[in-house]
């Protein structure tokens, strides 16, 4: 398994854009070869060191085609060095730091954001577990008259689960997910429990009538909120997204919401071993499809 780095061992791994071509083309081709076009298992080198070339239909693919580092309009050392510093920062950076800490131009920077956010994704392989509690929340600006789970409201409404754990004879957050939903419906929230929580779970939500059918397929305590008081973990999680966002990310469409959410939830959920963050965002950048946005 890939051990963490500091900036120190990353400075002293990456050097150059070829060290980093290295490091993903190993990523990529480090067991086998197989054509993209007629999986072919048998290339040889072309052009440069970093390209594959098929020896049955001639295909020529590169380390980084194909992924999301395809079309990144900065060389890939500066790329690797945006990567290491969003999945490091306990906040992440906004589009305009990086333009401004890495001399690229807003558009750019917006775009290489985007990217890197899409490779910010959970591998739905660890659902939640043990005692977790899950409740809901909108964002995006105030609504004079709308409270509660208002139906019409323009807000955009979020499903949030999270592990409860003791940790040193405290209550704390244990991993957390995240998704954004069209309403409070039982039919909109139950593909969330699907999705992401463990079917042996044991699950605290407040009275919502909404959670009652999903109950019939997990266990599920329904228990008064009591203004937030019984949920005290998961309204500090809330708070911490919202905050965050507000902080260094104004006017986030709610189309471009859940990239955000994912964002935040995959610093979360590795806050105890952040430095190997680096190293998975590379892999998910590498096994995900070009994004091709303008
Ligand atoms: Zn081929």
């Amino acid at each position: 398994m890939f051990r963490g780095i500091s900036i120190y061992e990353f400075r002293k791994m990456f050097k150059s854009n070829e060290d980093c071509l290295e490091y993903v083309y190993s990523m990529k081709w480090n067991k086998d070869f197989c054509c993209r076009k007629c999986e072919n298992s048998k290339f040889y080198p072309v052009r440069t060191k970093w390209y594959r070339k098929c020896t049955k239909c001639g295909f020529d693919e590169s380390a980084t085609s194909n992924t999301l580092f395809h079309g990144m309009k900065v060389p890939i050392l500066k790329a690797f060095e945006i990567i290491f510093q969003l999945s490091l920062r306990k906040k992440g950076m906004s589009a305009l730091e990086i333009s401004r800490t890495f001399d690229v131009n807003k558009d750019t920077a917006a775009l290489l954001k985007r990217k890197i956010q899409y490779g910010m994704f959970s591998s739905g392989k660890n659902k939640l577990k043990g005692n977790v509690c899950v409740d809901e929340f909108a964002v995006g600006g105030k609504e004079k008259g709308k409270q509660g789970r208002s139906s019409t409201s323009k807000k955009t409404k979020v499903v949030l689960g999270c592990e409860v754990v003791r940790h040193k004879g405290k209550l704390t957050l244990g991993s957390a997910y995240a998704q954004v939903i069209e309403n409070y419906s039982a039919s909109e929230l139950k593909p969330f429990f699907d999705q992401k929580i463990d079917e042996k779970a044991k699950i605290r939500t407040d009275k919502w009538s909404g959670y009652k059918p999903i109950s019939a397929f997990y266990d599920i305590e329904q228990i008064i909120s009591e203004g937030g008081k019984n949920f005290k973990e998961l309204n500090n999680l809330t708070l911490l997204f919202k905050g965050w966002l507000r902080g260094i990310h104004h006017h986030v469409s709610k189309e471009q919401m859940q990239h955000y959410i994912n964002e935040f939830i995959f610093r979360f959920n590795r806050k105890a071993h952040p430095k190997g963050s680096f190293n998975r965002l590379i892999e998910n950048l590498m096994c995900s499809k070009p994004l091709f946005i303008q």
